[in-house]
Parts: C-alpha cells; structure tokens; sequence
C-alpha cells in the first residue's frame, strides 16, 4: 500500500523537555535530509535502521539553523506504522515544536489526522482493529484509568479473548463437518451436539461477561455524566468550582456545550466526571418549576450520577422533596452543604428521602467534605465492580454492537442444538457467531473460515 508522509506532534504526554515531531511515510527520511544536517556531513538515509543522530535542523532556503536535535530513523518494516519513521526530538517549548513541524510541512509531509498513526498501522496490517480502536481511546483517554483500560486493549487483551472464543467455535464447525462427512456413523452426532452445547455456552457466557463491563467501560473514555441539583443558592457552583479546583481539570475536545449549562471535566480519584450545573446559567430559577417535573426528569434520566444539594442552614421545602422524587431509583449522593450555619434541616427527614443514596455533609465555604464526598463518588463506581485491572473492558460502541449480535446469533444456536436441530442448521448460527466475532478485531474476510478449517484442523478433502 502506498500513502503519503505524515507528521505531527507526538510528545506523550505532559509537559516533558523534550517534544517530538514524528513523521511516517515512504518520504519520511527524504524529507528529513532535505533539513537534517549533520556534523560529519552524513544523510539519514545512509545511516542504519533504528539508529539515532545528533545535528541541527536548518530552513533549505536560507541555511538559516533552527533547532538543535536529536533525529531517529526507523526502517520499514519494523516500526509502529510499518512505515519509514523518523522521530525529531527537540527542545520541549511550543515555538521550538511548532518551527520543526512548520519545516517538516514546508517540505513536503502532511499534518496527520488524530490517531492517523494507529490507522496506517492498521491498514498496514501492523495492529488488528480492536488494537487500532485502543489507540483511538487512548489518544482520547480522560483519566489514568481509563488510559489503562485502552492499554490493555491495545496489548491485545481484548483481542485474545476473542480468539479464543472464535477458536472454540471453529472446534465445534470442525466437528460438525465431521459429521456431514460420515453421516453413516450415528454416533458422531451425539458427540457433536454435546460439544457445541459445551462450547457454545461457554462462548456465550464469555459475551455476557464483555457486556456486563460495557457500560463500565463507556463511562471511563466519556465520563461519568454528573448533574448537580438543587434549589437556588444552595452552593451548587460553589460545589462544581470546588471539584474542578481541587481535581485536576480534564482537557477535552468536546466542543463547547451546546446547552446554556456549565460543563466541566475533572478526574475524581480515577472516575471521570462530566459535572453539569444545571443552574449554571439562571442562578435564580428554579429548574424544577421552570420546566416542569416531568421535563426536568427526562433531563436528570440522561445522568449516571446526581449530586443532589440541599442547604443546612434551612428546612426541607417541597422544590427539595420535588427533586427527591424527579432522581428517584438514580445514583445519587445527598450533599448537605453549609454546614458551617446553624442547623435546620431536619435529618431524619433527610435520610428518609435519600433512601440507599449516601448522604455527605460539606461547607464548601470552609472547604469540608469535600474528601468525603470524592470518597463517596470513588465508592459508588467502584465497590464491587472495577476491581482488578486485569479484567477486559468493552468500551467501544462498535465492538458492544457486534457483542449484542454475537451473543444472538450464538443463543440461537443453542437453543436449536438443546431442540433437537439437524446439525447442518446449527452450523449456520455458530458460524455467524464467529463471523461477528471476527469484525471485532477486524478479521472479516469470506473465505477466511474455510482455510482456517483447512489449516488448522486439515479435513482430509
Ligand atoms: P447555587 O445557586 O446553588 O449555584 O449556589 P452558589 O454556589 O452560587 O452559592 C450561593 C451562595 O452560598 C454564595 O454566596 C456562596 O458563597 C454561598 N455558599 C456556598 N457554599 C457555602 C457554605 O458551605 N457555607 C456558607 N455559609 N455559604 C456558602
Ligand atoms: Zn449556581
């Protein structure tokens, strides 16, 4: 295959000292001779593969030297894109970065897309799909956490489970071609029934397992989608202010809100939160009156958490208990806030309303609670659910889809094989089922499922 040169910025991240311009492409080391010059007076393309060479960049047109560099250069075929790559590592400064990569432009390369990398990977064969996704999220990662579940799935983890599923499947269409071959001996169908119904519940339970973490997986890469509500002035801003201060601000690339609401991404010990504050723009409506209980539910249904705020210093009113019954059956935690005024809420009532949602006591003025609160957050999402970092995550939205009709497919072959199906017709369902798994990792070629039987189990045709 052939594309064009690609550069960009691939500093990982932070602000390190030292920034990279990555270019990858047939012309990648050309272009850096055209700018590269060395102390001895030798070009790149002389040099071995994987090699690294200190020297200056210079503007070809005027000689005029513009940085100070290291510059490695990688042959094809054994780089990350499988491409020719050649890495600039120079000064970290953003003048410094931007000069090299405007050089590299101006002489020839094209400024590659997001993840367009990961993607000539891919199309070279490289890395599978589900890797090349992983790559994707990973560029587009919010919390540590979440990075990790992407790493995982770019090691392959998600795409060795996979086989492994397919390979189950393929032993069991094995069998059964076994059985359409010598269907004179009786007993290899009652072999063969048993081991799909074996195979094809073990293959099956494993889908469901994928699925349970989906979601899981889905709120890690988008963020765990937090409405704050409450009456006016019950310190809501105050709370999202304080979230966003005391937790590292998550840099997105969402484009500005599309709502009059105030979003704002931050990294709550490892759960990433997209706070809204419902009442960020109309400090003294009420939402709940304004647009009605019924509309404000439907708003609050789109949320994976409510922080719900009520004031200390005063008594329950109905616009609070309004608001109880519009988040009721959600994830919510009850933020008692103000706590530094005299006491008027009544608790009881309180903890009556809140039913299984904790409840956290916070003066924000004072800044207290606030740990208790990120504690409770913390606790909420991952008590019991997202232990073990070796778990393998779904969080793709393609890869869910093909999962929901995998786990079909494979259902209805079981259910044809427990009723007393001819094989040949269960055949049909178990191989869709290993066809839908295969696209997850990008492997869908027609005829693939034929020399994989072929190859690996050598039916004697
Ligand atoms: P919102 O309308 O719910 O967003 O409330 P704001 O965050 O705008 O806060 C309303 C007022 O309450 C402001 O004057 C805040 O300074 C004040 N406030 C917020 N939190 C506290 C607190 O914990 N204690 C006290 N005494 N005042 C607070
Ligand atoms: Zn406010």
């Amino acid at each position: 295959m052939h594309f064009d040169t690609i550069a960009a910025i691939s500093t990982p991240m932070g602000e390190g000292a030292i920034a990279i311009v990555r270019l990858s492409g047939d012309e990648a080391i050309g272009i850096a001779d055209k700018i590269f010059r060395s102390p001895s007076g030798k070009k790149l393309a002389d040099e071995q593969s994987h090699t690294i060479h200190y020297g200056h960049l210079a503007d070809p047109s005027t000689e005029e030297v513009v940085e100070e560099v290291m510059v490695s250069i990688m042959k094809a075929p054994k780089t990350f894109t499988r491409e020719d790559v050649v890495e600039v590592n120079c000064h970290g400064g953003v003048v410094a970065v931007n000069r090299v990569l405007n050089l590299v432009l101006k002489e020839g390369a094209r400024l590659a897309e997001p993840g367009e990398f990961s993607k000539r990977a891919f199309l070279n064969g490289r890395i599978d799909l589900s890797q090349a996704e992983a790559v994707m999220d990973l560029i587009r990662a919010k919390t540590d956490r979440a990075m990790n579940v992407a790493l995982n799935q770019m090691e392959g983890k998600l795409s060795r489970l996979i086989g492994e599923l397919r390979q189950a499947l393929l032993e069991t269409l094995a069998q059964v071609e076994v059985n359409i071959d010598y269907p004179e001996y009786d007993d290899v169908e009652e072999v063969t029934i048993p081991l799909m119904i074996e195979k094809g519940t073990w293959v099956k339970e494993e889908i469901e397992k994928l699925l349970r973490t989906s979601s899981q997986g889905k709120i890690l890469r988008e963020g765990l989608s937090t409405v704050i509500v409450g009456r006016p002035n019950v310190g809501k801003s105050s709370l999202l202010n304080s979230l966003v201060q005391e937790n590292k601000a998550i840099v997105t690339d969402i484009a500005g809100t599309t709502r009059d609401i105030i979003e704002e991404y931050v990294n709550v010990r490892g759960v990433p939160l997209r706070l809204v504050d419902t009442a960020g723009i109309r400090e003294t409506e009420d939402i709940v009156e304004r647009i009605g209980v019924e509309r404000s539910r439907q708003v609050l249904k789109e949320a994976d958490l409510i922080l719900l705020v009520l004031n200390s210093s005063e008594e329950l009113t109905d616009e609070d208990t309004r608001l109880f019954e519009a988040t009721e059956g959600m994830d919510m935690i009850v933020v008692i806030n103000k706590t530094d005024l005299p006491q008027k809420i009544d608790m009881q009532q309180v903890t009556e309303l809140a039913g299984r949602g904790a409840i956290v006591t916070t003066s924000i003025l004072k800044e207290e609670g606030i740990d208790e609160l990120e504690e409770a957050i913390a606790k909420l999402f991952f008590e019991g659910t997202l232990e073990a970092g070796d778990l393998t995550y779904v969080s793709n939205a393609r890869h869910i889809a093909l999962l929901h009709k995998a786990h079909k497919t494979i259902q209805d072959a079981l259910a044809a094989a427990e009723g007393g199906v001819p094989v040949d017709m269960i055949q049909i369902d178990v191989t869709r089922t290993w066809e839908l798994l295969g696209e997850i990792i990008g492997d869908t070629v027609q005829d693939s499922l034929i020399n994989q039987l072929f190859s690996q189990f050598c039916l004697g045709k």
